[in-house]
């Protein structure tokens, strides 16, 4: 007998709202060797909020000695022209960082805790544990000044030093990151390794503890296999997707990641299936293409490259 897949979930999709979180000019640029002057950072975050993007993650309030790249986090803020509907977000480590977000007048921030002990360690220099009781601080103050937080959870599918995650542990934390006051956990798969079966294990057990609503998935193309996991993702009820325009970014603290999902490749798709994004994808492929010679290499993102506009010309 010829197997066949059920053409239910496709057709349940239809219709349906779906939310992009554009990470491109944070965990993107913060991964690119090359340094992009500020106002063309502004110009690519202008160009993908008039895109239809209203998540953007613009920068990260980091130590500029540690993360050259996000040194200049302010005087993009400064520098933006906001559009009205658009929450403009940055990852902040502490609460230092949390008082120069606050400063630039971000809508939202993000903190970043790992899923593996070893992978907190080497990306933080911080045990789960301790780094867990720093950020409950964070979440406390972020929440008192009225801004919502977003929790990533780094290595959920699989960690460069350990190996397998066990999904019980991933949903535990994502429980922790929630009960210290976290709006969203975005189960990120920092170095491109999920693939569907998995997503649907993860995200099943995380959803035990945590609403689905609540979820959203961080993927990276490693392995080719970004798009097949948002699918498998939609049909675990994940309705927000982690994406950066070209394909921009990867792990330096994560050996063989390579780019994020690119946000063209997401739209792409979730317009195929008919889902409610508010995105054009022209847009995004605009975005990209103003962008790309400032980044010294052609942008992965597959749609890109079919448009004929990967090339920096
Ligand atoms: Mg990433």
């Amino acid at each position: 007998m010829t197997p066949s897949l059920s053409p239910s979930l496709l057709v349940d999709l239809r219709g349906q709202s779906v939310q992009v979180v554009e990470v491109g000019p944070r965990d993107g640029l913060q991964n690119e060797r090359a340094h992009v002057p500020t106002a063309d950072k502004v110009a690519f975050v202008e160009q993908l909020a008039a895109a239809g993007l209203t998540r953007i993650e613009v920068s990260a309030f980091v130590s500029p000695h540690r993360v050259p790249q996000m040194a200049d986090a302010a005087a993009l803020c400064a520098g933006l022209t906001r559009r009205a509907g658009v929450r403009y977000s940055a990852l902040v480590p502490n609460l230092a960082g949390l008082r120069r977000a606050l400063s630039a007048g971000v809508d939202e921030v993000a903190i970043f805790a790992a899923a593996s002990e070893t992978f907190s360690r080497k990306n933080i220099n911080q045990g789960i544990d301790e780094s867990l009781i720093a950020y409950a601080e964070v979440c406390r103050a972020a929440r008192e000044a009225g801004l919502p937080v977003r929790g990533y959870l780094s290595t959920c599918f699989g960690c460069p030093f350990e190996g397998a995650v066990p999904p019980a542990r991933v949903a535990e934390l994502a429980g922790r990151l929630m009960e210290m006051g976290v709006r969203e956990v975005a189960l990120s798969d920092t170095i491109g390794v999920a693939h569907p079966a998995q997503v649907w294990d993860v995200v099943g057990a995380t959803a035990d503890v945590v609403p689905v609503a609540a979820l959203a998935l961080h993927l990276h193309d490693t392995r080719g296999t970004a798009l097949a996991n948002v699918l498998a993702g939609l049909e675990a009820g994940v309705r927000t997707f982690d994406a950066a325009a070209g394909g921009l970014g990867g792990c330096p603290y994560a050996p063989g990641a390579s780019g994020n999902l690119a946000t063209e490749d997401l739209v792409y798709l979730l317009d195929g299936l008919g889902m409610v994004s508010g995105i054009s994808l022209d847009g995004v492929v605009a975005a990209s293409q103003h962008l790309q010679p400032r980044i010294g290499h052609p942008m992965p993102s597959r749609v890109l490259q079919a448009t004929g506009r990967s090339t920096g010309q």
